[in-house]
């Protein structure tokens, strides 16, 4: 199960840290290291921090964006401790354990970590269905990098050993993945600005909310395809005005018949 658990570290300045992050990751059994734009890597000093895990730097993958790097995850959970504007559905470090282990069964799942300077931007964490915080004294609730990624891998062991809660029983649907989801919300975007609730010049509010709303409800691969479908044919009908009100969608579920 943890081998399906992927760590995302973002824009990280420090080499050091990630040859840290990549030692606390073996020493508890997770082995997919994703680097998101890293400022200096490969690196000597990231080698020598790994110690035993320089296999981990190996196998590292580089990304150009966020997106890119958890295009293929099914849970995208945003570590991060500062309080947003936009409040987000926010797990502690141990309760997001136990769900990224029991999503860990049916897909890759992500734990992305901001950077050393200014952790995670809003939009980044748009892209997470929840943030994670580590319980902290308030008055200094900011760890090192590696270590809070060494806290999370140790409560990632602990879910693991404990076993997994079982999948809900309205699961009948392969969950969808975050490249799913960032196609939908292109698509959607692109159709509320087609008929004029969505003003082009300043998505940015709306959209936050439309994606902590599906984030929250996580479709899986059906119901996202029926959502498209749903966008879909509200652009054919633009192209294409049906002249008949209430000619309904062919089911009958629309028609004007009482
Ligand atoms: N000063 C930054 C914190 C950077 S610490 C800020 O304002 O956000 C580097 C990273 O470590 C964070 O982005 C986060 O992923 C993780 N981190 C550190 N302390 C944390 C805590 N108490 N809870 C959750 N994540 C934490």
């Amino acid at each position: 199960m943890l081998r399906n658990v992927h760590i995302v570290l973002v824009d990280t300045s420090h080499p050091g840290n990630i040859g840290a992050a990549a030692r606390a990751m073996k020493n508890m059994g997770l082995a997919r290291l994703h680097l998101v734009r890293p400022a200096r890597f490969p690196s000597a000093e990231a080698t020598a921090r790994a110690s035993g895990a320089d296999d981990l730097l190996v196998a590292a993958q580089c990304h150009e964006t966020l997106t890119d790097a958890v295009a293929d995850c099914t849970l995208v959970l945003g570590v991060s401790a500062r309080v947003r504007s936009l409040p987000w559905p926010m797990l502690e470090a141990r309760a997001a354990a136990r769900r990224a282990v029991t999503a860990a069964g049916r897909g890759p799942v992500a734990l992305v970590f901001g950077r050393e300077q200014s952790g995670l931007s809003n939009e980044e964490l748009a892209r997470c269905n929840f943030l994670v915080r580590i319980p902290a004294d308030p008055v200094y609730s900011s760890l090192n990098l590696a270590a809070a990624v060494q806290v999370l891998a140790y409560e990632l062991r602990l879910a693991a050993e404990s076993g997994t809660e079982a999948s809900p029983a309205t699961e009948d649907a392969p969950p969808a993945v975050a490249a799913d989801l960032e196609r939908f919300y292109t698509h959607l975007e692109a159709v509320l600005v087609e008929i004029g609730f969505l003003e082009p010049a300043s998505p940015r509010h709306l959209m936050r909310r439309l994606r902590r709303l599906f984030s929250r409800a996580r479709p899986d691969r059906n119901e996202l395809a029926i959502l498209r479908g749903i966008l879909s044919a509200v652009q054919a009908r633009r192209i294409r005005p049906q002249v008949e009100s209430g000619a309904g969608n062919g089911d009958g579920s629309m028609g004007s018949t009482p």
